[in-house]
Protein backbone atom coordinates (compact mmCIF):
# COMPACT_ATOMS: atom_id res chain seq x y z
CA UNK A 1 0.00 0.00 0.00
CA UNK A 2 2.59 2.63 -1.34
CA UNK A 3 0.03 5.08 -2.01
CA UNK A 4 -0.14 5.73 2.24
CA UNK A 5 2.29 5.84 4.81
CA UNK A 6 0.85 3.95 7.41
CA UNK A 7 2.84 1.98 10.06
CA UNK A 8 4.19 -1.53 9.12
CA UNK A 9 2.40 -2.77 12.45
CA UNK A 10 -0.70 -0.67 11.98
CA UNK A 11 -0.89 -2.52 8.77
CA UNK A 12 -0.12 -5.87 10.05
CA UNK A 13 -2.85 -5.19 12.55
CA UNK A 14 -5.85 -4.32 9.75
CA UNK A 15 -4.68 -7.66 7.73
CA UNK A 16 -5.25 -9.47 11.04
CA UNK A 17 -8.73 -7.38 11.48
CA UNK A 18 -9.47 -8.49 8.32
CA UNK A 19 -8.84 -12.36 8.86
CA UNK A 20 -11.25 -11.94 12.19
CA UNK A 21 -14.03 -10.88 9.68
CA UNK A 22 -14.33 -13.62 7.09
CA UNK A 23 -17.23 -14.77 8.75
CA UNK A 24 -18.99 -11.47 8.92
CA UNK A 25 -18.09 -10.00 5.95
CA UNK A 26 -19.87 -13.72 4.62
CA UNK A 27 -22.82 -12.70 6.32
CA UNK A 28 -23.07 -9.42 5.28
CA UNK A 29 -22.57 -10.77 1.52
CA UNK A 30 -25.09 -12.84 2.37
CA UNK A 31 -27.47 -10.18 3.62
CA UNK A 32 -26.39 -7.74 0.73
CA UNK A 33 -27.05 -10.60 -1.94
CA UNK A 34 -30.90 -11.10 -0.82
CA UNK A 35 -31.35 -7.21 -0.47
CA UNK A 36 -29.91 -6.74 -3.54
CA UNK A 37 -32.17 -8.81 -5.53
CA UNK A 38 -35.20 -7.72 -3.77
CA UNK A 39 -34.38 -4.10 -5.12
CA UNK A 40 -33.69 -5.50 -8.86
CA UNK A 41 -37.22 -7.62 -8.78
CA UNK A 42 -38.98 -4.36 -7.58
CA UNK A 43 -37.40 -2.59 -10.59
CA UNK A 44 -38.59 -5.37 -13.07
CA UNK A 45 -41.88 -5.96 -11.60
CA UNK A 46 -42.36 -2.25 -11.69
CA UNK A 47 -41.07 -1.38 -15.28
CA UNK A 48 -38.69 0.83 -14.56
CA UNK A 49 -37.81 2.39 -18.25
CA UNK A 50 -35.71 5.23 -19.43
CA UNK A 51 -38.57 7.35 -19.67
CA UNK A 52 -39.10 7.19 -15.70
CA UNK A 53 -35.54 9.15 -15.52
CA UNK A 54 -36.60 12.27 -16.85
CA UNK A 55 -37.40 15.46 -15.18
CA UNK A 56 -41.00 17.19 -14.48
CA UNK A 57 -41.33 21.10 -13.61
CA UNK A 58 -44.18 23.15 -12.08
CA UNK A 59 -46.54 21.21 -10.44
CA UNK A 60 -44.99 17.83 -11.50
CA UNK A 61 -48.33 16.63 -12.22
CA UNK A 62 -48.35 13.37 -14.15
CA UNK A 63 -44.79 12.63 -13.03
CA UNK A 64 -44.50 8.92 -13.90
CA UNK A 65 -41.39 8.29 -13.21
CA UNK A 66 -41.66 10.28 -9.18
CA UNK A 67 -45.43 7.65 -9.62
CA UNK A 68 -43.41 4.26 -9.91
CA UNK A 69 -39.97 4.97 -7.90
CA UNK A 70 -42.66 5.19 -5.19
CA UNK A 71 -44.16 1.46 -5.81
CA UNK A 72 -40.76 0.10 -6.59
CA UNK A 73 -39.47 1.73 -3.08
CA UNK A 74 -43.12 0.32 -1.38
CA UNK A 75 -42.03 -3.56 -2.24
CA UNK A 76 -38.38 -3.09 -1.37
CA UNK A 77 -39.70 -1.92 1.93
CA UNK A 78 -42.89 -4.16 2.04
CA UNK A 79 -45.21 -1.43 2.50
CA UNK A 80 -48.64 -1.01 0.55
CA UNK A 81 -47.85 2.36 -0.03
CA UNK A 82 -44.68 4.78 -0.02
CA UNK A 83 -43.39 8.42 -0.69
CA UNK A 84 -40.45 9.00 -1.21
CA UNK A 85 -38.80 12.89 -2.32
CA UNK A 86 -36.44 15.10 -2.72
CA UNK A 87 -38.67 17.52 -1.08
CA UNK A 88 -37.74 15.97 2.12
CA UNK A 89 -34.79 18.16 3.55
CA UNK A 90 -33.80 15.98 6.09
CA UNK A 91 -34.69 12.83 8.34
CA UNK A 92 -36.02 15.16 10.63
CA UNK A 93 -38.31 16.58 8.27
CA UNK A 94 -39.55 13.43 7.19
CA UNK A 95 -40.14 12.22 10.55
CA UNK A 96 -41.71 15.15 11.01
CA UNK A 97 -44.58 15.52 8.31
CA UNK A 98 -44.80 12.08 9.48
CA UNK A 99 -45.44 12.60 13.11
CA UNK A 100 -48.01 15.68 11.99
CA UNK A 101 -49.67 13.64 9.10
CA UNK A 102 -50.91 11.07 12.15
CA UNK A 103 -51.49 12.96 15.43
CA UNK A 104 -54.00 15.49 15.55
CA UNK A 105 -55.10 17.80 19.41
CA UNK A 106 -55.36 15.95 21.94
CA UNK A 107 -53.57 12.81 20.76
CA UNK A 108 -51.30 11.05 22.90
CA UNK A 109 -47.82 10.05 21.53
CA UNK A 110 -45.86 7.11 23.06
CA UNK A 111 -42.12 6.30 22.21
CA UNK A 112 -41.27 3.03 23.56
CA UNK A 113 -37.39 3.18 23.05
CA UNK A 114 -36.60 5.91 25.41
CA UNK A 115 -35.34 9.50 24.47
CA UNK A 116 -35.58 9.99 20.95
CA UNK A 117 -32.79 11.28 18.49
CA UNK A 118 -32.10 14.68 19.78
CA UNK A 119 -33.27 16.90 16.58
CA UNK A 120 -37.13 15.34 17.42
CA UNK A 121 -37.02 17.23 20.83
CA UNK A 122 -37.94 20.40 19.69
CA UNK A 123 -40.57 18.51 17.12
CA UNK A 124 -42.00 16.86 20.37
CA UNK A 125 -41.45 20.09 22.01
CA UNK A 126 -40.41 19.21 25.53
CA UNK A 127 -37.80 20.61 27.14
CA UNK A 128 -38.89 23.70 26.88
CA UNK A 129 -41.25 25.58 24.34
CA UNK A 130 -40.54 25.19 20.44
CA UNK A 131 -42.71 27.14 18.49
CA UNK A 132 -44.62 25.04 16.04
CA UNK A 133 -44.36 21.66 17.73
CA UNK A 134 -46.76 18.92 18.43
CA UNK A 135 -46.69 20.19 21.73
CA UNK A 136 -47.70 23.67 20.57
CA UNK A 137 -50.87 21.75 18.64
CA UNK A 138 -51.96 20.06 21.05
CA UNK A 139 -50.42 16.12 21.24
CA UNK A 140 -49.45 14.83 24.62
CA UNK A 141 -45.92 12.70 24.39
CA UNK A 142 -44.80 10.84 26.92
CA UNK A 143 -41.74 8.06 26.87
CA UNK A 144 -40.83 4.36 28.30
CA UNK A 145 -37.58 4.43 29.58
CA UNK A 146 -35.31 1.62 28.61
CA UNK A 147 -34.31 -1.26 30.99
CA UNK A 148 -30.99 -1.13 32.32
CA UNK A 149 -29.40 -3.16 29.47
CA UNK A 150 -30.41 -0.54 27.03
CA UNK A 151 -33.70 -2.58 25.91
CA UNK A 152 -37.17 -1.77 25.35
CA UNK A 153 -38.83 -2.32 28.98
CA UNK A 154 -42.48 -4.26 27.44
CA UNK A 155 -43.92 -4.90 30.30
CA UNK A 156 -44.17 -0.97 31.15
CA UNK A 157 -45.13 -0.36 27.84
CA UNK A 158 -48.01 -2.84 27.86
CA UNK A 159 -49.07 -1.32 31.27
CA UNK A 160 -48.88 2.27 30.16
CA UNK A 161 -50.66 1.59 26.57
CA UNK A 162 -53.24 -0.71 29.02
CA UNK A 163 -54.18 2.50 31.00
CA UNK A 164 -54.03 5.20 28.53
CA UNK A 165 -55.18 5.34 24.76
CA UNK A 166 -52.55 6.54 22.21
CA UNK A 167 -52.45 7.10 18.58
CA UNK A 168 -49.02 6.70 17.99
CA UNK A 169 -46.51 4.00 19.26
CA UNK A 170 -43.09 5.32 18.38
CA UNK A 171 -40.16 3.20 17.87
CA UNK A 172 -36.64 4.58 17.09
CA UNK A 173 -34.60 0.98 15.68
CA UNK A 174 -31.02 3.13 15.25
CA UNK A 175 -29.20 3.76 18.63
CA UNK A 176 -28.53 6.96 17.09
CA UNK A 177 -25.52 8.75 19.25
CA UNK A 178 -26.05 6.67 22.41
CA UNK A 179 -24.82 3.70 22.91
CA UNK A 180 -27.89 1.92 24.20
CA UNK A 181 -28.04 -1.19 21.13
CA UNK A 182 -29.98 -0.66 18.00
CA UNK A 183 -33.18 -2.76 17.76
CA UNK A 184 -32.73 -5.88 15.06
CA UNK A 185 -36.02 -5.99 13.70
CA UNK A 186 -36.64 -9.60 15.07
CA UNK A 187 -36.59 -6.94 18.76
CA UNK A 188 -39.35 -4.63 16.58
CA UNK A 189 -41.36 -7.34 15.94
CA UNK A 190 -41.44 -8.38 19.76
CA UNK A 191 -42.56 -4.61 20.43
CA UNK A 192 -45.20 -4.50 17.90
CA UNK A 193 -46.45 -7.48 19.14
CA UNK A 194 -46.91 -6.14 22.82
CA UNK A 195 -48.25 -2.92 21.53
CA UNK A 196 -51.13 -5.22 18.83
CA UNK A 197 -52.27 -6.87 21.67
CA UNK A 198 -52.84 -4.09 24.41
CA UNK A 199 -53.69 -1.61 21.92
CA UNK A 200 -54.65 -2.51 17.97
CA UNK A 201 -55.63 0.36 17.29
CA UNK A 202 -52.26 2.36 17.88
CA UNK A 203 -50.44 3.13 14.82
CA UNK A 204 -46.70 1.89 15.16
CA UNK A 205 -44.34 3.86 13.81
CA UNK A 206 -41.03 3.45 13.31
CA UNK A 207 -37.64 5.92 13.12
CA UNK A 208 -35.99 3.82 10.65
CA UNK A 209 -33.00 5.77 9.68
CA UNK A 210 -29.64 4.19 9.74
CA UNK A 211 -31.58 0.34 9.40
CA UNK A 212 -32.57 -0.17 5.91
CA UNK A 213 -31.18 -3.20 4.45
CA UNK A 214 -28.57 -4.24 6.87
CA UNK A 215 -30.96 -7.18 7.44
CA UNK A 216 -33.20 -9.20 5.06
CA UNK A 217 -36.15 -8.32 6.80
CA UNK A 218 -37.52 -4.54 7.48
CA UNK A 219 -39.86 -3.67 10.60
CA UNK A 220 -42.88 -3.54 7.73
CA UNK A 221 -42.47 -6.41 7.22
CA UNK A 222 -43.06 -7.36 11.66
CA UNK A 223 -45.81 -5.63 12.21
CA UNK A 224 -44.96 -1.73 11.82
CA UNK A 225 -47.53 0.62 10.30
CA UNK A 226 -45.08 3.49 9.13
CA UNK A 227 -41.63 3.67 8.77
CA UNK A 228 -39.64 6.80 7.83
CA UNK A 229 -36.06 7.70 7.19
CA UNK A 230 -33.11 9.99 5.18
CA UNK A 231 -31.95 9.43 1.75
CA UNK A 232 -28.27 10.64 2.95
CA UNK A 233 -28.41 7.45 4.75
CA UNK A 234 -28.84 3.98 3.36
CA UNK A 235 -31.26 3.98 0.95
CA UNK A 236 -30.21 7.11 -1.38
CA UNK A 237 -27.20 4.45 -1.85
CA UNK A 238 -24.53 7.44 -2.07
CA UNK A 239 -26.26 8.99 -4.36
CA UNK A 240 -29.39 10.27 -3.59
CA UNK A 241 -28.14 14.65 -3.23
CA UNK A 242 -30.95 15.07 -0.75
CA UNK A 243 -34.46 13.79 0.43
CA UNK A 244 -36.44 11.14 2.58
CA UNK A 245 -39.02 8.39 3.01
CA UNK A 246 -42.43 7.34 4.55
CA UNK A 247 -43.82 4.00 3.57
CA UNK A 248 -46.64 1.81 5.43
CA UNK A 249 -50.16 1.36 5.37
CA UNK A 250 -51.92 3.22 2.04
CA UNK A 251 -54.09 5.03 4.49
CA UNK A 252 -51.81 6.47 6.72
CA UNK A 253 -49.06 7.18 3.71
CA UNK A 254 -51.89 9.10 2.16
CA UNK A 255 -52.31 11.37 5.82
CA UNK A 256 -48.96 12.49 4.92
CA UNK A 257 -48.83 13.28 1.60
CA UNK A 258 -51.24 15.50 3.10
CA UNK A 259 -49.21 16.91 5.16
CA UNK A 260 -46.06 17.37 2.73
CA UNK A 261 -47.87 19.29 0.56
CA UNK A 262 -51.41 20.19 0.86
CA UNK A 263 -54.83 17.98 2.54
CA UNK A 264 -56.47 17.29 -0.69
CA UNK A 265 -53.61 17.58 -3.10
CA UNK A 266 -51.37 15.22 -1.05
CA UNK A 267 -49.00 13.04 -3.55
CA UNK A 268 -50.22 14.10 -6.85
CA UNK A 269 -47.89 17.16 -7.18
CA UNK A 270 -44.24 18.14 -6.29
CA UNK A 271 -42.09 18.14 -9.60
CA UNK A 272 -38.74 15.76 -9.47
CA UNK A 273 -36.45 18.33 -11.18
CA UNK A 274 -34.32 15.96 -12.53
CA UNK A 275 -33.64 14.03 -9.26
CA UNK A 276 -35.60 10.98 -9.76
CA UNK A 277 -32.51 9.69 -11.71
CA UNK A 278 -30.41 9.67 -8.91
CA UNK A 279 -33.03 8.41 -6.05
CA UNK A 280 -33.29 5.54 -8.31
CA UNK A 281 -30.04 4.81 -8.76
CA UNK A 282 -29.06 5.41 -5.87
CA UNK A 283 -31.91 2.46 -4.62
CA UNK A 284 -30.77 0.48 -6.90
CA UNK A 285 -27.51 0.74 -5.01
CA UNK A 286 -27.91 0.94 -2.18
CA UNK A 287 -28.16 -3.02 -0.71
CA UNK A 288 -24.38 -2.89 -1.78
CA UNK A 289 -23.54 0.27 -0.17
CA UNK A 290 -25.08 -0.30 2.68
CA UNK A 291 -23.23 -4.01 2.74
CA UNK A 292 -20.12 -1.59 2.31
CA UNK A 293 -20.62 0.37 5.41
CA UNK A 294 -21.49 -2.31 7.49
CA UNK A 295 -18.25 -4.11 6.63
CA UNK A 296 -16.13 -1.03 7.32
CA UNK A 297 -17.70 -1.35 10.80
CA UNK A 298 -16.82 -4.26 11.55
CA UNK A 299 -13.13 -3.89 10.28
CA UNK A 300 -13.08 -0.66 12.89
CA UNK A 301 -14.42 -2.89 15.86
CA UNK A 302 -12.33 -5.77 15.13
CA UNK A 303 -9.26 -3.72 14.59
CA UNK A 304 -9.88 -1.14 17.45
CA UNK A 305 -10.84 -4.28 19.52
CA UNK A 306 -7.32 -5.95 18.76
CA UNK A 307 -5.69 -2.87 19.61
CA UNK A 308 -7.50 -3.08 23.36
CA UNK A 309 -10.32 -1.00 23.08
CA UNK A 310 -14.00 -1.35 24.00
CA UNK A 311 -16.75 -0.95 21.42
CA UNK A 312 -20.05 -1.46 20.84
CA UNK A 313 -21.32 -3.41 18.97
CA UNK A 314 -18.59 -5.79 19.36
CA UNK A 315 -17.13 -6.75 15.78
CA UNK A 316 -18.66 -10.75 15.79
CA UNK A 317 -22.14 -9.14 17.31
CA UNK A 318 -25.18 -9.09 14.53
CA UNK A 319 -25.75 -5.82 13.08
CA UNK A 320 -29.09 -3.91 13.30
CA UNK A 321 -27.57 -0.85 11.80
CA UNK A 322 -24.38 1.00 10.43
CA UNK A 323 -22.58 2.66 13.40
CA UNK A 324 -19.97 1.52 15.15
CA UNK A 325 -19.01 2.92 18.94
CA UNK A 326 -15.23 3.18 20.03
CA UNK A 327 -14.48 3.85 23.57
CA UNK A 328 -11.17 5.63 23.20
CA UNK A 329 -11.17 7.37 26.48
CA UNK A 330 -9.82 10.85 25.97
CA UNK A 331 -10.41 13.82 24.19
CA UNK A 332 -6.60 13.85 22.51
CA UNK A 333 -7.84 10.21 21.45
CA UNK A 334 -10.98 11.28 19.81
CA UNK A 335 -9.23 14.42 18.04
CA UNK A 336 -6.28 12.38 17.06
CA UNK A 337 -9.17 9.71 15.66
CA UNK A 338 -11.17 12.27 13.86
CA UNK A 339 -8.77 14.20 12.40
CA UNK A 340 -6.89 11.21 10.85
CA UNK A 341 -10.45 9.71 9.31
CA UNK A 342 -10.58 13.25 7.68
CA UNK A 343 -6.96 13.03 6.42
CA UNK A 344 -8.34 9.72 4.74
CA UNK A 345 -11.44 11.24 2.83
CA UNK A 346 -11.65 11.92 -0.43
CA UNK A 347 -12.94 15.34 -0.29
CA UNK A 348 -11.53 18.28 2.18
CA UNK A 349 -8.60 15.28 3.68
CA UNK A 350 -6.39 18.61 3.94
CA UNK A 351 -9.31 20.24 6.27
CA UNK A 352 -8.06 19.79 10.05
CA UNK A 353 -11.18 19.29 12.42
CA UNK A 354 -11.11 20.89 15.86
CA UNK A 355 -13.87 20.43 19.02
CA UNK A 356 -16.34 23.20 18.73
CA UNK A 357 -20.02 24.08 20.75
CA UNK A 358 -22.85 22.36 19.36
CA UNK A 359 -26.06 23.27 19.12
CA UNK A 360 -27.94 20.92 21.43
CA UNK A 361 -25.05 19.41 22.80
CA UNK A 362 -23.56 20.49 26.46
CA UNK A 363 -20.06 19.55 25.39
CA UNK A 364 -17.75 20.54 22.28
CA UNK A 365 -18.10 18.16 19.42
CA UNK A 366 -15.72 17.13 17.11
CA UNK A 367 -17.13 15.60 13.59
CA UNK A 368 -14.81 14.38 10.54
CA UNK A 369 -17.18 14.01 6.84
CA UNK A 370 -15.05 14.28 3.84
CA UNK A 371 -18.18 13.46 1.91
CA UNK A 372 -19.75 14.29 -1.71
CA UNK A 373 -22.58 15.22 0.13
CA UNK A 374 -22.96 17.58 2.70
CA UNK A 375 -23.83 15.80 6.27
CA UNK A 376 -24.10 12.67 4.26
CA UNK A 377 -23.97 9.56 6.73
CA UNK A 378 -24.30 6.73 4.18
CA UNK A 379 -20.41 8.31 3.18
CA UNK A 380 -17.56 7.22 6.10
CA UNK A 381 -18.38 10.18 8.94
CA UNK A 382 -17.20 9.95 12.91
CA UNK A 383 -18.86 12.37 15.55
CA UNK A 384 -17.58 12.41 19.13
CA UNK A 385 -19.06 14.93 21.68
CA UNK A 386 -15.94 15.21 24.30
CA UNK A 387 -17.65 13.71 27.35
CA UNK A 388 -17.77 10.50 28.88
CA UNK A 389 -17.42 7.58 27.64
CA UNK A 390 -15.12 9.70 24.96
CA UNK A 391 -16.32 7.27 22.70
CA UNK A 392 -16.79 8.16 18.63
CA UNK A 393 -19.31 7.30 16.87
CA UNK A 394 -18.40 5.66 12.92
CA UNK A 395 -20.64 4.97 10.51
CA UNK A 396 -21.08 4.74 6.61
CA UNK A 397 -18.61 3.92 3.71
CA UNK A 398 -19.56 3.78 0.18
CA UNK A 399 -17.10 1.17 -0.91
CA UNK A 400 -15.10 -1.23 1.84
CA UNK A 401 -11.76 -0.55 0.35
CA UNK A 402 -11.69 3.06 0.88
CA UNK A 403 -13.74 2.68 4.38
CA UNK A 404 -10.72 0.29 5.59
CA UNK A 405 -8.07 3.21 4.06
CA UNK A 406 -10.21 5.62 5.81
CA UNK A 407 -10.55 3.47 9.63
CA UNK A 408 -6.01 3.00 8.96
CA UNK A 409 -5.62 6.34 8.49
CA UNK A 410 -7.35 7.50 11.69
CA UNK A 411 -5.45 4.96 13.91
CA UNK A 412 -2.40 6.23 12.25
CA UNK A 413 -3.21 9.46 13.28
CA UNK A 414 -3.59 8.42 17.59
CA UNK A 415 -0.50 6.31 16.82
CA UNK A 416 1.80 9.39 15.28
CA UNK A 417 0.32 11.43 18.59
CA UNK A 418 1.34 8.73 20.46
CA UNK A 419 -2.15 7.37 21.83
CA UNK A 420 -1.91 4.18 20.47
CA UNK A 421 1.24 1.82 21.02
CA UNK A 422 1.33 -1.26 18.78
C1 LIG B 1 -30.10 10.74 11.30
C2 LIG B 1 -31.21 10.39 12.21
C3 LIG B 1 -32.37 11.18 12.29
C4 LIG B 1 -32.62 12.42 11.48
O1 LIG B 1 -31.58 13.05 11.07
P1 LIG B 1 -31.30 14.26 10.09
O2 LIG B 1 -29.96 14.67 10.55
O3 LIG B 1 -32.34 15.29 10.31
O4 LIG B 1 -31.32 13.74 8.72
C5 LIG B 1 -33.35 10.76 13.14
N1 LIG B 1 -33.23 9.66 13.88
C6 LIG B 1 -32.13 8.88 13.82
C7 LIG B 1 -32.04 7.64 14.66
C8 LIG B 1 -31.09 9.22 12.98
O5 LIG B 1 -30.02 8.44 12.91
Amino acid sequence: MSFFKFDEKLLALGEQAKAGCVNEFRRIDDIARYNQQKVLSAFIKNGVSESHLGVSTGYGYDDRGRDTLERVFADCMGAEDSLIRHNFVSGTHTLTVALFGLLRPNDRMLCLTGRPYDTLIGVLGIDGHSDGSLADYGVKYNQIELTSDGYPDIEAIKKELAANTYKVAYIQRSRGYSLRPSLSVNDIKKLCDAVKEVSPDTYIMVDNCYGEFVEKNEPLQVGADLIAGSLIKNPGGGIAPTGGYIAGRADLVEKCAYRLTAPGVGREVGASLGHSRELYMGLFSAPHVVGEAVKTAVFAAKLFENAGYAVTPKANDIRADIIQSILLGNSEALVAFCQGLQAGSPVDSFAVPYPAPMPGYDNDVIMAAGAFTLGASIELSADAPLREPYAVWLQGGLNFHSGEIGVLSAAQSMLEKGILTL
